[in-house]
């Protein structure tokens, strides 16, 4: 809710007009009626309709600033007349009419314009700026007219005011990283592969992997879907990137990277958020040292993504365009709370991005670390990994204890149970199946439905279809082992959901004398991560979250304790890469500024980023005109099942060329502009 003078956003007319300001109506919508920390907004205005929240906004100015951005972006664009030629009409008019030399017939002018854009423009932008300027001219038509027929400016046109617009889309919007999704969709269109990729890499620099393996949330705001099915936004990712690989091409980087500042930051950590942090703050001219407990770079997505998710000559790709920014790499080196200590005095900031990297236990009877055959799920990825991709042995104590008969994880003849219902019980799972398991089970506490939405439909099917057993509402009780303490056997209790007599969400209650037992050689939970955060010095008090995470604002990341932020999963708890990419480029920005001035600042770009979000972009019941629907969704090749199920082959063959031109035309590039008056 939202208190407003006037609000036609989304088809809701609040109009407060002639009110005293005890009696207004609210907003139905969360508008950005507070700018920033230090100023309200007057205005909203954007592709849905327009939001005064002060009785005094010079409405005519407002409609001429909007017209204005949209001109600028539409002579820069140059796709279709309508657009370009009805972009400059429109900021003329307007002008026209604020200067005070307006005549009546200009209004009708304006209004034909407007509509013909609305139904002529190639692109959502063009169809949608006249929108809010159409409203405003219904609306406050005396207005207009005053100054037409007195001849005079518009009350605050020659006044200073601040005017500050956001190009924007439903996808991008609901990208945690805001991938320009547009832009890199029509770089392949146009078959210009480079500039996609550097549409990418503006905001997101792990191109490969998140044109992988990205659980793609971009594709649920896609307007499309109001018309047939979501652009495949995530697959077209990959085509940029395989581009410039395959070519063996420079590293195409969105920027230049700025002289030396002669500022320096450590960066703990280098997965998806270390590199993030460390490519955009290399490019500032910032030195980075980016510090790896481990012998290898990339985090989880090395060592716990499988290959045949995510080959690692693509992923190393990613890593080496982050190194060819400039970023000091130092692995095997596992920071401690000392070292802490010292770096606070050696470097002007520091970025802790040490993710998730402790498996929760299942909480049964008898659940103890030192069973042979309990094996918990990152520790269980970490050798699968390091094996295949690295050629990195198992060590002698890690193969007694799991009583391997090599010297890397082979579970030929063992039946495993993975307790788990995310990503990381999915990698599980099909990595046993690949490392020979006789039977393969996932015991989960909530349905099909559910562990679909935790990871993706695809990896499901795929892992049913390579062998997989899933127990829904199931949870393991007990672990039996015997004499030798080998675990042996799982007393396994099945669920039900019992609806609430309330109307409130079904219960799992526990379905009494259906439980069943499982022979079984391992047991690997993955049910969840939690982060090892012994490197922050105690008596630095880094304030936490009730979940033990790193606490910051969610904004600029930095922690309770001055210079020192925090990204990724050791701060949101384990989500996903986009996620960690997100929230590290917009650390990268803050930290960027922090170190020239120590002040905590967010860009205008990032503050109307964050209220976009809060608004969001995207509408699902949006009637969407203009455009044919009935347009399949183009499917990417994937390996037959008994060609992929005993190796690590590369599962997803992606798009082929005409494939992803096909899918790209799909697209309808809905970028939108925002602005706020503040
Ligand atoms: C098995 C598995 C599969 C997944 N699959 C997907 C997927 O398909 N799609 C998706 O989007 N997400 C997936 N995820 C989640 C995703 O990998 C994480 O959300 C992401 O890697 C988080 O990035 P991060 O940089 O915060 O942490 P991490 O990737 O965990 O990186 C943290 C790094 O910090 C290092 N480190 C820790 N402590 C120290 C220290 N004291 N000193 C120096 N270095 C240190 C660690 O060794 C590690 O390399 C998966 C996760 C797992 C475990
Ligand atoms: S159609 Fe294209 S621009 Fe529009 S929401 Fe979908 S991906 Fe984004
Ligand atoms: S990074 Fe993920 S969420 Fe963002 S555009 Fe790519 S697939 Fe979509």
């Amino acid at each position: 809710m939202s208190k407003v003078y006037f609000s036609t956003w989304n088809g809701e007319l609040v109009n407060n007009v002639g009110k005293p300001q005890e009696e207004w109506e609210e907003s139905a919508y969360n508008l950005p009626a507070q700018y920033d920390d230090h100023r309200s907004s007057r205005a909203f205005i954007g592709w849905d309709g327009v939001t005064l929240f002060d009785e005094d906004v010079d409405v005519i100015r407002l409609a001429m600033e909007y017209a204005a951005q949209y001109q600028e972006y539409s002579e820069a664009c140059g796709r279709c007349a309508p657009g370009r030629w009805g972009g400059r009409i429109l900021y003329d008019q307007l002008d026209k009419i604020a200067r005070g030399e307006g005549e009546v017939a200009d209004l009708d002018h304006l209004k034909e314009i407007g509509k013909s854009m609305q139904i002529t423009s190639k692109c959502e932008i063009g169809k949608t700026v006249p929108n809010p300027i159409l409203d405003l001219m219904t609306h406050f038509e005396d207005t207009f007219l005053e100054c037409i027929n007195e001849k005079k400016p518009s009350k605050h046109y020659n006044a200073d005011a601040s005017y500050i617009a956001k190009i924007t889309a439903p996808c991008t919007d609901a990208c945690p990283a805001h991938v320009d999704i547009p832009g890199y969709i029509e770089g392949v269109r146009d078959l210009r592969f480079d500039d996609s990729l550097e549409a990418t890499r503006q905001t997101m620099p792990l191109a490969h992997t998140c044109g992988r393996v990205c659980p793609h949330p971009c594709e649920d705001a896609c307007r499309r879907t109001n018309l047939d099915e979501p652009i495949s936004i995530m697959a077209l990712k990959r085509l940029g990137a395989d581009y410039e690989t395959d070519h063996g091409y420079d590293f195409f980087h969105p920027m230049e990277k700025k002289a030396p500042t002669g500022k320096k930051i450590a960066v703990i950590g280098a997965g998806p958020a270390g590199l993030t942090t460390a490519y955009y703050t290399a490019a500032e001219g910032i030195e980075v040292d980016c510090y790896e407990e481990l012998p290898v770079l990339g985090g989880e997505v090395t060592v716990g993504v499988p290959e045949y998710r995510m080959p690692w000559d693509k992923y190393q790709e990613d890593i080496e365009c982050v190194r060819d920014m400039g970023v000091n790499f130092i692995t095997n080196r596992k920071i401690t709370a000392d070292d802490m200590r010292q770096f606070e005095k050696d470097y002007d900031a520091v970025m802790v991005a040490t993710g998730t990297r402790i498996s929760k236990k299942v909480r049964c009877d008898n659940e103890r670390e030192e069973i042979k055959g309990y094996w918990g799920a990152i520790d269980f990825l970490d050798w699968v990994n390091l094996y295949e991709k690295f050629d990195i042995k198992t060590p002698k104590e890690v193969q007694e204890k799991q009583m391997l008969p090599t010297d890397h994880v082979d579970l030929t003849g063992k039946t495993v149970v993975c307790v788990g219902g995310g990503f990381t019980s999915m990698d599980v799972v099909r990595c046993s199946i690949r490392a020979g398991a006789k039977k393969v089970y996932m015991v989960y506490r909530r349905d099909e439905k559910t562990i679909i939405r935790n990871t993706t439909y695809e990896e499901y099917h795929e892992a049913v279809e390579e062998g997989v057993e899933f127990l829904f509402h199931s949870a393991v009780n007990k672990i039996t082992t015997d004499e030798n303490d080998v675990l042996t056997e799982l007393l396994v209790d099945k669920f039900e959901l019992v609806p609430d007599p309330d109307g409130g969400r079904p219960n799992l209650e526990k379905i009494e004398g259906a439980s069943y037992t499982i022979e079984a050689d391992y047991l690997i939970p993955a049910v969840s991560q939690s982060a090892d955060l012994d490197l922050l010095p105690e008596e630095w008090d880094i304030e936490m979250t009730s979940w033990a995470t790193i606490k910051t604002n969610g904004k600029d990341y930095m922690t309770s304790r001055k210079g020192i932020f925090a990204s990724g999963d050791c701060e949101y708890g384990p989500m996903t890469i986009v996620n960690a990419v997100g929230q590290a480029k917009r650390a990268a920005s803050v930290m960027s500024r922090y170190v020239e001035d120590g002040e905590i600042t967010l860009t205008d770009e990032e503050i109307m980023e964050d209220h976009l979000m809060k608004l969001k972009v995207y509408d699902k019941n949006e009637k969407i005109t203009g455009w044919l629907p009935g347009l399949p969704r183009e499917q990417a090749e994937v390996l037959d099942v008994d060609v992929r199920k005993d190796n690590n082959k590369e599962v997803n063959l992606g798009f082929t060329q005409d494939q992803a031109l096909t899918e790209a035309e799909r697209c309808m590039r809905c970028y939108y502009i925002a602005m706020v008056q503040a």
